[in-house]
């Protein structure tokens, strides 16, 4: 058991029109939006953002992005800023996840630049980090995840750093099914914060809560938030259905 508050993000990657955004999360705050005692936040497409916004007005649910640009405003076709989103109350943003990394060629240089102007505009980034197999496979591990957590938070305060959420994802283990075993995933946790106590401070790595993402379910997450450094799930597959997603905020008041 550990002081900090388990926090369960769904990351609903391009699904889910406006309508259905709804459909889904009046389902999630019915059953769990009045409880605190986790954090939940969802991340809908941006096309979904505003009407999810209204949709959980009220209770304790909050709303996340999945990207955003590092500059406020400018010619970036395509593109949404820090302060676009906090205009719709989103709260959260999911940063450096590894399909923005692979299939967008993002660098640890870029999402630098997001986190730092996510921060200056009052979102939480939730920071993604992970292996790949072939990484895993030739021990790497803990070098790639050392990398990209030490690039990714350069020129982050001491006092912004504890409002910061990790997820440590294993590539391999994003929506193939595999999910990491606790062993392999509470190493890693405990490395990075170890990490973020070599950055910032003891005090800091104690509260910042670092999520694993990958494949988790409500059969396979009991056992994984009970890990000590284990503070919570980024959701995929899972948070796409009401009943698996509320499963799994269960799953964490059950361990917190
Ligand atoms: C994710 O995309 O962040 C993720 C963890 O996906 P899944 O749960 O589907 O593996």
């Amino acid at each position: 058991m550990s002081s900090r508050k388990k926090f369960i993000a769904g990351n609903w990657k391009m699904n889910k029109t406006s309508a259905d955004g709804v459909t889904l999360v009046h389902d999630i705050v019915l059953a769990v939006g009045k409880q605190s005692d986790v954090e939940v936040v969802v991340c809908p497409p941006f096309t979904a953002i505003e009407s999810v916004a209204k949709a959980v007005e009220g209770s304790e649910v909050k709303l996340g992005a999945q990207n955003m640009h590092f500059e406020a405003s400018g010619a970036f076709t395509g593109e949404v800023s820090a302060p676009m989103l906090r205009a719709l109350f989103a709260t959260h943003v999911i940063l450096g996840h590894s399909e923005r990394r692979t299939i967008f060629g993002e660098t640890d240089e870029l999402v630098n630049k997001k986190v730092l102007a996510a921060l200056k505009n009052q979102l939480r980034p939730i920071f993604c980090v992970g292996e790949t197999l072939a990484e895993r496979e030739s021990g790497a591990t803990l070098k790639v995840v050392q990398t990209q957590v030490e690039r990714g938070l350069a020129g982050v305060g001491k006092d912004q750093a504890a409002g910061l959420i990790l997820a440590y994802e294993p590539v391999w283990a994003i929506g193939t099914g595999k999910v990491a075993t606790t062993e392999q995933a509470q190493e890693v946790h405990a490395f990075i914060r170890g990490l973020l106590t070599n950055l910032f401070s003891d005090l800091v790595a104690q509260k910042v809560r670092i999520l694993y993402g990958g494949s988790m379910k409500p059969a396979n997450a009991p056992e994984l938030l009970a890990q000590k450094d284990i503070d919570g799930g980024l959701i995929g597959g899972a948070s796409l259905e009401a009943r698996s997603f509320v499963e799994l905020v269960t799953a964490a008041i059950a361990a917190k």
